[in-house]
């Protein structure tokens, strides 16, 4: 199986911005561009697991988190679900100007023949180099 998906840079993004690929996520996931926002970072991470993008998914996760999984699994989980949806229902900060944001989302994925809807609340933090990551989900 080849690592990503093949993809066509002018269909729809799959994070639900109703832009195509090429003028949303893809030069995030693609690493052409830093995310600018926690938002954007949130959408591109959604996406990233649609494409499985799986480097991309690390290299946007706080290292420290890291240590919780691996690349494996993160792809395993990646690859065993059909990526439906995503809807971003909040943030909090996570701008340009600010170091952190938290951004609300429900994603719609089907796993195991299974529809799942995961809520979360993600934690973002922007390193001194200016380039947004991942850290947790709020507990
Ligand atoms: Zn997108």
């Amino acid at each position: 199986m080849p690592p990503t998906k093949p993809v066509d840079s002018e269909s729809i993004c799959p994070c639900g911005s109703n832009q195509s690929l090429a003028s949303c996520c893809l030069n995030y996931v693609k690493g052409k561009s830093p995310a600018p926002t926690a938002e954007a970072l949130m959408r591109s991470r959604y996406t990233a697991h649609a494409l499985l993008e799986i480097d991309y998914l690390w290299e946007t996760w706080s290292p420290e988190e890291r240590v919780r999984s691996s690349k494996a699994d993160i792809e395993a989980w990646a690859r065993n679900c059909e990526w439906l949806g995503l809807k971003i229902t909040g943030t909090k900060a996570g701008g340009k100007k600010d170091n952190h944001g938290l951004v609300s989302f429900v994603a719609l994925y089907r796993q195991d023949g299974e529809l799942q809807e995961h809520q979360e609340v993600s934690v973002f933090t922007k390193t001194p180099q200016g380039v947004w990551l991942y850290v947790d989900h709020k507990k």
